[in-house]
């Protein structure tokens, strides 16, 4: 089994190829290491190998291990399912949320990002799987609803608008998928050119995002190993090879 070292550079390697495969620069690409369920310790072993950008998608670990890290210079990012109450907790780490998917969310970050006199960078996120989810939903605004949403974020004083995020739909192919987020991504980028961030990609899939013009790519397993399962379901841990 490969070591967090070796993975790290063979997600780059991935990332650098598909750039160059579709006529981009690398370095137009940041990786973001998704380390929820793995311990703050594989996070800080991935930093000393030079990696800035993590994710998380629980607002109390990434609290908790933001606290914890508080000696490592790290830029975190908010990727789940966000409580208005949960807001100016994940605020106050730094962390830029790319799940922002209703005003009243943006409402409650852009407090705490006037409260603390940082504003919050947040992206919005899109369903691509259709409002009836007949492609299995994926959480997010719909598209239809993006204009708007954008247009009201944009005029929130604590947070700034800084792109679009988006999970592949289940059961369709990614690369349509991600075409259609590049599209709406670029409608909102019309009305707010500081929107420039496609947070798109992730350890399947990266390939066909980084084609579409994913500017940040959010891998976990790739970098870190299999995620344990919840506890209940089947399934066998395989954790990556110590790295110590
Ligand atoms: C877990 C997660 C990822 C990383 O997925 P992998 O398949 O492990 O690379 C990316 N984005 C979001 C929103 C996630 O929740």
């Amino acid at each position: 089994m490969a070591s967090l070292e070796q993975n790290l550079a063979a997600v780059r390697e991935r990332i650098a190829a598909a750039a160059r495969a579709a006529g981009r620069e690398p370095d137009e690409v940041r990786l973001l290491a998704v380390s929820k369920t793995w311990p703050a310790e594989d996070v800080r072993a991935l930093a000393a190998l030079g990696q800035v950008d993590f994710g998380e998608n629980r607002a109390q670990e990434l609290i908790g291990k933001a606290g914890e890290l508080a000696d490592v210079p790290l830029r975190w990012h908010f990727i789940g399912q966000l409580q208005r109450n949960k807001a100016a907790a994940v605020a106050r780490v730094g962390a830029v949320v790319h799940s922002v998917d209703r005003l009243p969310l943006a409402q409650a970050l852009s407090r705490a990002g006037e409260g603390s006199g940082t504003p919050v960078e947040v992206l919005l996120q899109v369903d691509l799987g259709g409002p009836e989810g007949e492609l299995g939903a994926r959480g997010g605004a719909y598209p239809a609803g993006l204009p708007a949403l954008a247009d009201a974020v944009a005029e929130l004083p604590g947070v700034r608008l800084r792109g679009l995020m988006a999970v592949a739909p289940r059961g369709a192919a990614p690369a349509p998928a991600f075409a259609r987020l590049a599209d709406l991504a670029a409608r909102v980028r019309a009305d707010h050119p500081e929107a420039v961030e496609l947070s798109a990609g992730m350890s399947g899939d990266l390939e066909d995002a980084v084609a579409a013009g994913a500017t940040i790519v959010r891998v976990g397993t790739a970098l870190f190993g299999d995620r344990p399962l919840p506890s209940g379901e089947i399934g066998h841990h395989q954790p990556h090879e110590s790295h110590q």
